[in-house]
């Protein structure tokens, strides 16, 4: 393993490598993901296609979020951002490119994008003190003593948070409770940043300690120049972060554009639905032609079962609804 020379300390704090610095010539976007497709063998022939030709940008420093009701697909996009970690008898079609290389020609493990799980103990090693994987870490990345390593760990748990962080460098996984797992997830953002951060909605917190996580990783993804794809039900927690807004119904895009856009103007019934935090009953049509969301929709009519809409209204706007532009749907629920 190659080690990058010593950090320097610097005014940002422990000079660490950003994302944004060495390497990094390419203009585009930070993260381009086009036409992703993930499908399993149904055992009859056919195939069962939960995600389908999902495609959205996040560009450099900045934050996209995807909404979406519990099963529309917003943790399988997060996990084919690493595609190692998908099922081994899933198919994964379309390019997911990381400024501009596709991950798939990469080793596991070097695509630079970290996920945050829903349950921050899933990345962490139970049987070695948080001290060990912080200071681990570093070492991996940078050619500095073990002392070196000990003390930007310990400046990375005081900027997280953590209370007595000398003593929580000795502690193990299991000791921390609720947020301060996320807050230790944090404090190795701090110190080995990725270029890209999924944060998928925390389980098992009340809205309060999920939007001060929220804000916490989101501020710390900015501080250290990582691009942000949040995932929620709730586009309440997403929203004030993200210059983008991606939602997602069944798999599929209903409609991607900028976040105030989004919440001021939805373009299709269920985003509105989703805003003004309503159920939407019914079942998902089975994937074969026409709108998915029609035996859910209170604005369905004869036609929309025909082709998969996709109407990009006067401003250039796209939706996948065919009364798209028509209907006077509110961020309340319409
Ligand atoms: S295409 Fe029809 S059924 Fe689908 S969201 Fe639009 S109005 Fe509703």
């Amino acid at each position: 393993m190659a080690h990058t020379a010593a950090p320097e300390r610097t005014q940002q704090g422990n000079g660490v490598t950003t994302p944004d610095t060495a390497e990094d010539v390419w203009s585009g976007p930070r993260l381009r993901v086009e036409n992703l497709t993930v499908s399993f063998d149904d055992g009859e022939g056919g195939a069962h296609i939960p995600l389908r030709d999902v495609s959205f940008d996040i560009k450099p420093r900045s934050c996209v979020g995807i909404i979406g009701e519990a099963g529309a697909g917003k943790t399988l996009t997060a996990r084919s951002l690493q595609p190692h970690h998908l099922p081994a008898d899933a198919r994964m079609d379309g390019r997911i490119l990381l400024d501009g290389e596709d991950i798939r020609m990469r080793p596991p493990g070097s695509a630079g994008i970290q996920v945050l799980t829903r349950n921050p103990m899933d990345a962490l090693n139970p049987v070695r003190t948080i001290g060990q994987q912080l200071t681990d870490a570093l070492r991996h990345r940078h050619d500095i003593s073990d002392r070196f390593a000990r003390q930007l760990a310990l400046e990375a748990m005081e900027q997280v948070g953590i209370p007595a962080p000398r003593r929580g460098l000795s502690r193990y996984p299991h000791h921390f409770a609720g947020t301060m797992r996320y807050r230790v997830m944090a404090a190795a953002l701090t110190i080995n940043p990725p270029r890209v951060l999924v944060i998928d909605e925390p389980l098992g917190l009340d809205h309060g300690a999920q939007a001060e996580l929220t804000d916490l990783l989101c501020d710390i993804a900015h501080r250290v120049g990582s691009a942000a794809l949040l995932l929620s039900r709730n586009p309440a927690l997403v929203a004030g972060h993200c210059q983008r807004l991606v939602s997602l119904h069944a798999g599929e895009v209903v409609e991607n554009a900028r976040a105030d856009d989004l919440l001021q103007r939805p373009a299709h019934p269920y985003t509105s639905a989703l805003l003004g935090d309503r159920e939407v009953d019914g079942l998902v049509t089975a994937p074969t032609e026409g709108c998915l969301f029609r035996g859910r929709c209170a604005h369905a009519m004869a036609g929309c079962e025909r082709t998969q809409p996709m109407v990009v209204d006067q401003r250039g706007r796209p939706a996948r609804c065919w009364r798209h532009g028509e209907l006077n749907l509110s961020a309340v629920g319409g």
